[in-house]
Parts: structure tokens; sequence; C-alpha cells
């Protein structure tokens, strides 16, 4: 038989994930980036364990090790006063339980990992797809089209394989704005606590968590930055102060897709299920998507379909659900919620983390 040839569009984290874990099955791809050079910012990125035991099992681990900080706790705190209304410990009870590490690092150093491991000459920088067929043929901007038995849409949030792959109507599937927006900005804070801090207050929230060297800031809020947090915890606002100006990314949620795959066309991460980043989940269930597809091979995508479908659908159920809990405002429902996050522990994230 001859050799599969499998072509990824998107040189991402979902992307490269796939990449190495065809090539961990002895099916070698191409991946086509539309950008020029590898492409990451260089905010934090936290990876769970159901993400770091797929990396890991691809040789990552080292790598992976050398620039990453492993977090001992995630502390949950109240907006006004930085009260800690729960904790549920990290570091070695991750580990521990679920046979992989809780990781905190930069994109940009995740990324160049990845792209260490896929070796050389795999990714096609420069190209940028502008259509996709069913029967695997790609277009590009400038250059010649190219034919894959099997094409792996890992184009993001605005993926033109989803174009093709998706059987309903263009208009009912656009990225639709959730009504916040995250603003990022990582601060030179070597030494910061090696913990995830989250503040939880009514219509926004923040979180902050050591990356090498710095201490990566998201702050959630519906409208401007500027004055969102005034009033808030001391040590919360100290912290903004210090970032100075930070980059504002609005959030976008879409449908379930009916079908992750067409003909020839299959899609992965946020080109298939992006979900807002309240459950630090999106890249993590890229990962897990990378791991699927693979296992399932190029032969059996409706099997990768029954494995991640339903499973992504809950997380992204799960990632807006948990923002509208987060931004709960004072009240008895707020104060039911904190007795519950008082409450819970680790053995609460098995079906995420396991
Ligand atoms: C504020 C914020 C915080 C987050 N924090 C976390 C976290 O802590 N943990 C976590 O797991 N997730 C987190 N996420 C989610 C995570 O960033 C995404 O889910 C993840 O990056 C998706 O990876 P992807 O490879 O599917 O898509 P992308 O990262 O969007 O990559 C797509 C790639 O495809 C390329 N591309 C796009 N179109 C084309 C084209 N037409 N032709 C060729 N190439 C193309 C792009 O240039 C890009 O390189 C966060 C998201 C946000 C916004």
């Amino acid at each position: 038989m001859a050799p599969q040839r499998v072509a990824v569009v998107g040189a991402g984290i979902g992307g490269l994930a796939v990449a190495l874990a065809l090539a961990a099955k002895d099916l070698s791809c191409t991946v086509f980036e539309r950008s020029a050079a590898p492409a990451a910012d260089g905010f934090g990125i936290q990876l769970p364990p159901n993400a770091t035991r797929v990396l890991y099992g691809l040789g990552l681990g080292p790598a992976l090790d050398a620039v990453s900080v492993r977090p001992v706790a995630r502390e949950i705190r109240r907006w006004s006063d930085g009260a800690l209304l729960g904790r549920v410990p990290l570091g070695a009870a991750v580990t521990d339980r679920y046979g992989a590490p809780y990781l905190a690092l930069r994109r940009a150093d995740l990324i160049s990992v990845l792209h260490a491991a896929v070796g050389p000459g795999v990714v096609r920088f420069g190209a940028r797809c502008t259509a996709a067929t069913p029967d695997g043929t790609l277009t590009f901007d400038g250059a010649p089209a190219h034919t894959a038995d099997l094409v792996v849409g890992a184009d993001g949030l605005r993926s033109v394989v989803r174009r093709t792959v998706r059987a309903y109507l263009s208009v009912l599937d656009e990225p639709r704005p959730i009504g916040y927006a995250a603003y990022r900005a990582v601060l030179p804070a070597a030494g910061a606590p090696p913990v995830v801090t989250v503040w939880l207050g009514p219509d926004r929230h923040a979180v902050a968590y050591p990356v090498p060297g710095g201490l990566n800031l998201v702050a959630v809020t519906a409208g401007p930055l500027e004055g969102a947090f005034d009033g808030w915890d001391g040590e919360l606002c100290k912290l903004l102060d210090a970032a100075g100006p930070a980059v504002r990314h609005p959030l976008y949620t879409r449908r379930v897709l009916p079908s992750w795959y067409r003909g020839r066309l299959a899609v992965l991460g946020d080109a298939a299920h992006p979900m807002p980043p309240f459950l630090a989940q999106g890249a993590a269930q890229a990962i897990e998507d990378a791991a699927a597809l693979a296992a399932s091979g190029p032969q059996d995508l409706p099997r990768y379909e029954g494995e991640r479908r339903e499973r992504t659908a809950r997380v992204a159920a799960a990632s807006i659900a948990g923002g509208a809990d987060y931004h709960l405002p004072d009240g008895a429902e707020q104060r039911r919620r904190d007795r519950r996050i008082a409450a819970s522990g680790l053995p609460d994230q098995d079906w995420l983390f396991a």
C-alpha cells in the first residue's frame, strides 16, 4: 500500500502536536503555516496533566521541564479583600494522582519545543491556505496546490478547513463573541510565588500565575480594563499597575460541529471547538485531539470524532458555565458558590485531568 500523505493546516499548538503524534505512528506530515516564522506571543499558558500526559508520552518531558514552572496550588480569592475562598493542591499532588504534571510556561517556549521535536523541513512557512476540498486538495495564496490522503485543519478560530467540513449555513457557524475580553500581560517577576491565583468578583475575574522569570496576568472583563478592577484586592491592583498596558483579546465561542470530518478533511483544536479560557483547557483539548487522531489513524475519522466530540463539547460548556459562576454578583448565589469552592479539591478535577 502506498504511504499515506498527511497535510496539516496550521502550525499552532494543535497542528504541531498532531504532526508529532502522527510521526510517532510512522505517518509523516507536511504542516502549512501562514506565518513567515514560528508564531507565538510571549504570554503564559497553563498545561494541565491531561495535556502533559500526551506531550510527555511523545518524549517532550525533558524539553518542557527546562522551560516551565510547576505551580504548587491554585488559590481562589474574593475580589474585595483577597480572602482565600479555596485552595486546590497542584504540584506533586497532581503528578501523584494523574501521572503527569501541571505546568505553566510561555507560549513561545512551548511552540519552540514542539518545532524542535517535529524537526526541520516539516513546516512550510508563508503558506496561507485559502480553500480545502473534500478530496484532500488545498489551495494557497501564491503557491501550488497540494493534495493529501488526509488534511487536518488545525487552523484555529477562523479555520478555512472548517468551512468545507461543516454541513450547515455559514452564517450559523460564525465565531460568536461571548461579550468579554481577556487582557494579558507578563510582569518581570522572578521568584513569583509558585501559585495560580484567581480573583473572583461581580462580572469580572483575574488570574495570575508564574512562568519562568515572570508572572503572567490575565484580567477578564466586558468593558475597558481601565478602572475595571478599582476597589479590588490591593495585591491584584498592585499587579495591574505594575503590568502597564495589557493586550486585549476578545473571547469567542462557536457552535458544536455536527461532524468533525468530511471526505479526507478533519478538524482539530480551536478549528473544531473554540472555548473561552476559563478552565485553561483550549490548548489541552487540542493536544488530546492530536493523540486521538493519531490513535484512530487517517482511515478511521468516525472513531476520532466519536472519541472527541462529546468530551470537547462538555469541556467547552463547562468553560462557559465556569465564567458565569466566576462572575456572580455578591449575594446568596455567590455565597453558595463560595461554599462549593471551599469544599472542592483535586478529585473534583478528575473528569478533566484524568
Ligand atoms: C487569554 C487566553 C488564555 C488561554 N489560556 C490557556 C491555558 O492556560 N491553557 C490552555 O490549554 N488553553 C488556553 N487558551 C486557549 C488556547 O490558546 C487555544 O485553545 C489554542 O491556542 C488553540 O490551538 P490551535 O492550534 O487549535 O489554534 P491556534 O493557536 O489558533 O493556531 C492556529 C495556527 O494556524 C495558523 N493558520 C490559521 N489560518 C491559517 C491558514 N488559512 N493557512 C495556514 N495557517 C493558518 C495560525 O497562524 C496558527 O499558527 C487560552 C486562550 C486565551 C485567549
